[in-house]
């Protein structure tokens, strides 16, 4: 039986990437850096009836099914590791509505986030999820791994502003499920249970969000300090005198020394990025406010963002970040633990402690205001990547003696299943797989993800971390 005929004769030859098309590699990976898994062939859906199909086909046949967004995913969650069918959803890419009266959007999973979010603030409405992938990323890869970003501070994470979605269920059933208003409590929320099933109990074919009002305006504030401690206590006092920043941004000096393209110079400092939003008046007086507060609480220095082209230049050494390392290092492992914001201090602390041979670095920077850090493990030799497994055992058993957790954005996919009994109880375990086994029995769907044994393959860190 050969999958790729099966799909051609139901949905068309020119919804199927087949095993020797050029253009197959690319469903072979992620942003992950884990490397290349091959699928059978790709079936590019148009339509939840075309989702149906793939599902239907996949069961009847045996077949793994690996749902696929834009494939910017940390954490190899949309690799066919078990071969099969990889169903992309790059063509769903339609904004269906936008309904400015009620404040939502009906959308298909493949459309760009950033997409979105213009569309809707052209109505002067607001999406405030902003992974920093946004310009690649698709909305139904955010729903699936319940992303977040800088705003998740204020504004809080994907799941917050799902209100329905309608699903393709293994097997071919369509499910419609949640609502279209802002409250609603019928039933059990099954809609927050697919929320960051990470691709392994449905496929999303459409999801309805919820919209905010545009924010009038925005601020923007950098500070420089010495050290770690007078970061850490610039903003707790921040916190402490009520004010409530859209994102705080912490950078810190190994991450900052790599920025070579900054006129700023940030090379011996941390760094903290705070952003703002409100009625433009109030947001220039706590502007000042929260400069003086930064200044009394040692800052070197306070930049002010005075226009938008000054905001897009402090953001873009933020966003730089992940880049300036990959470029500068041949290997660079990044991780998203996620402690209690109170918690950070103590977590750069124990940071430090690990054990840490020379051929390792390490530069951490992320969201300082709900303690999402992204540790980076740098590496430039192949031998000093065998150093690395045991620094990221030292990273996730500190941070979860400090009552956090394994990943605060990207999700478990592939590449942390085998640290879940870190984090969760054998029985906690147990139960997230009876409910994937309710939606999945035949474990098609997406397998060989989250949970550590499952029969799935395990990867050492060193080879399935390749240079990203
Ligand atoms: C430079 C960079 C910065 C990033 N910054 C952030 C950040 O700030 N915050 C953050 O949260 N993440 C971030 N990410 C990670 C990534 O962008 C997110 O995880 C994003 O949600 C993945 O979306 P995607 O469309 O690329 O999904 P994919 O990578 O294609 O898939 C991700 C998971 O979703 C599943 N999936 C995809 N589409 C569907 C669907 N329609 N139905 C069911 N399951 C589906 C897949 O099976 C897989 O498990 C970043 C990545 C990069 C490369």
């Amino acid at each position: 039986m050969n999958v790729a005929s099966l799909l051609c004769d139901e949905l068309g030859k020119n919804q199927v990437l087949t095993k020797d098309h050029p253009y197959l590699a690319p469903y072979s990976r992620d942003e992950s850096g884990l490397g290349d898994f091959h699928p059978d062939c790709v079936a590019l859906c148009e339509s939840a009836e075309q989702v149906s199909i793939v599902l239907r086909l996949a069961q009847e046949h045996n077949i793994p099914v690996t749902p696929r967004g834009a494939g910017t995913g940390m954490t190899g969650g949309c690799l066919p590791v078990y071969g099969g069918i990889v169903l992309s959803t790059e063509r769903m890419n339609k904004i269906i509505d936008i309904d400015t009266k009620n404040s939502i959007a009906i959308v298909q999973p493949g459309t760009i986030v950033s997409t979105i979010q213009d569309a809707v603030e052209e109505q002067g409405l607001f999406y405030p999820p902003d992974p920093a992938s946004l310009k690649t990323c698709s909305i139904g890869g955010n729903i699936a791994s319940n992303a977040g970003g800088p705003r998740a501070f204020k504004y809080g994470v994907t799941r917050e502003y799902v209100l329905g979605l309608h699903m393709g269920l293994m097997g071919g059933e369509l499910l419609r499920c949640g609502k279209q208003t802002t409250k609603g409590v019928t039933g059990y929320d099954l809609t927050a249970g697919f929320v960051g099933s990470e691709g392994t109990f449905g496929v999303v074919t459409e999801a309805t969000i919820k919209l905010l009002p545009l924010p009038q305006s925005t601020a923007l504030l950098l500070a420089l300090f010495q050290n770690e401690t007078s970061c850490s206590n610039a903003i707790d006092q921040l916190l402490h005198q009520g004010f409530h920043p859209r994102a705080i941004e912490l950078m810190d000096r190994n991450t900052l020394m790599h920025m070579t393209s900054s006129d700023i110079d940030l090379s011996s400092h941390w760094a903290v990025l705070i952003e703002l939003d409100g009625e433009p008046n109030t947001l220039e007086t706590i502007t000042i406010h929260i400069g003086e507060l930064l200044e009394k609480n040692n800052a070197i220095d306070v930049i002010v963002a005075r226009d938008e082209r000054d905001r897009r230049r402090l953001w873009s050494i933020r966003r730089a970040c992940s880049k300036s390392l990959r470029n500068a290092h041949q290997y660079k492992i990044s991780e998203d633990i996620c402690v209690p914001r109170g918690s950070i201090g103590e977590l750069f602390k124990r940071i430090d402690s690990i054990p840490t041979p020379s051929d390792l670095s390490i530069a951490t920077f992320g969201h300082a205001g709900d303690g999402n850090l992204h540790v980076n493990i740098l590496a430039d030799s192949e031998e000093a990547t065998k150093h690395i497994e045991p620094f990221v055992h030292a990273l996730f058993e500190h941070t979860i003696a400090l009552k956090g957790t394994l990943s605060g954005e990207h999700g478990i996919g592939l590449s942390k299943k085998q640290y879940m009994p870190l984090e969760q109880t054998p029985q906690v375990i147990a139960w997230q797989k009876k409910w994937k086994h309710m939606w999945d029995p035949n474990n098609l769907l997406n397998p060989g993800k989250i949970f550590p044994d499952d029969n799935g393959k395990t990867f050492p860190i060193a080879s399935r971390r390749c240079p990203e």
